[in-house]
């Protein structure tokens, strides 16, 4: 595994990469992992999955500042990069790429990727500039790393949206695909920020994998809408004394348009997306429904 914190390294270590690859009689195809570091399962998963499908895997640490706003917690974002590289030699990664700030971002930039419409809802609403962070350091990588195949988790249901939107509308010549949401044992959707959950908060947030979790039992009954679903949902949180309701949506997927009206059968795909704070902690969970 080789370990790129330059720009010149890494594309040197994928240079390497795809030659041995070629050489093995291997198409030298490129999988990538975008992740923010302090990896856990769900990440590794997604290496798993690049591992299965690309001769050369290829995992990006990164804590992107252009995607936290100003009250957020970039500067106390878990890190821990021993940990994160014995993981990704654990699933068998090829490169990783772990750039300084200055290193992604050496002059003041200029240059913003802004995606419309997808990104005014739900965690774009709440988290304004958040996408166009993710948009601008996501084709950033895809230029630097020029991927076959990018693997993102559906826990960001609407990153995967955006993401996809983005490759279409730019050409990026990457398939974007989507990868099902890892779970602690208990239900709760395993994330990075977990971390900063309390024990008793911790506990609570169970609420969220709880409600999401009724949801097929709920499709079942007659006249059950997207509202319908949504107001469930948002009760059933309201158990939850810490639980504090950030966003709770039914929107249509991948077009992210309300969808109120929605009923079993429809033939659109609902996505159910909710954010709620215990504490200072933000979590995200949702369920597709397809
Ligand atoms: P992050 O480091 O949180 O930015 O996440 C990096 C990638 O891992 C994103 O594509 C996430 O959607 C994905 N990811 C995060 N949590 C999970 C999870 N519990 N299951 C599957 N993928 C995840």
């Amino acid at each position: 595994m080789i370990v790129a914190t330059t720009i010149e390294q890494l594309r040197d270590a994928l240079a390497a990469g795809k030659k041995a690859a070629t050489g093995r009689g291997g198409k030298g195809e490129v999988g990538l992992v975008p992740t923010m570091g302090y990896l856990h399962e769900g990440h590794a998963s997604l290496l798993q999955r690049a591992r299965l499908e690309n001769d050369v895997v290829a995992l990006s640490i990164f804590v992107n500042p252009l995607q936290f706003g100003p009250n957020e917690d970039f500067a106390r974002y878990p890190r821990d990069a021993e940990r994160d590289l014995a993981i990704a030699r654990k699933e068998g990664t090829d490169v990783v790429f772990m750039p300084d700030v200055t290193v992604m971002y050496p002059r003041p930039s200029q240059t913003t990727v802004s995606v419309s419409g997808l990104t005014e809802s739900l965690c774009g609403a709440s988290r304004p500039g958040h996408f166009d962070g993710v948009a601008t350091v996501v084709s950033k990588l895809f230029h630097l790393f020029d991927p076959d195949r990018a693997y993102f988790g559906m826990k960001d249901a609407q990153q995967v949206a955006v993401v996809r939107q983005m490759t279409d509308d730019l050409n990026f010549r990457v398939r974007i695909v989507p990868c099902p949401t890892l779970r602690e044992p208990d239900g709760l959707a395993m994330s990075s920020r977990n971390v900063y959950l309390s024990p008793e908060e911790r506990e609570q947030a169970l609420v969220l994998s709880r409600a999401l979790g009724r949801v097929d039992g709920w499709l079942a009954e007659p006249g059950i809408t997207g509202a319908r679903l949504r107001e469930r949902i948002v009760d059933t949180i309201g158990t939850a004394p810490l639980a504090v309701v950030d966003y709770v949506e039914a929107v249509t997927y991948p077009g992210l348009l309300p969808a109120g009206d929605w009923q079993p059968g429809d033939g659109t795909p609902l996505l159910l997306a909710l954010a709620v704070k215990f504490g200072r902690t933000r979590l995200i969970d949702n369920k597709l429904i397809e």
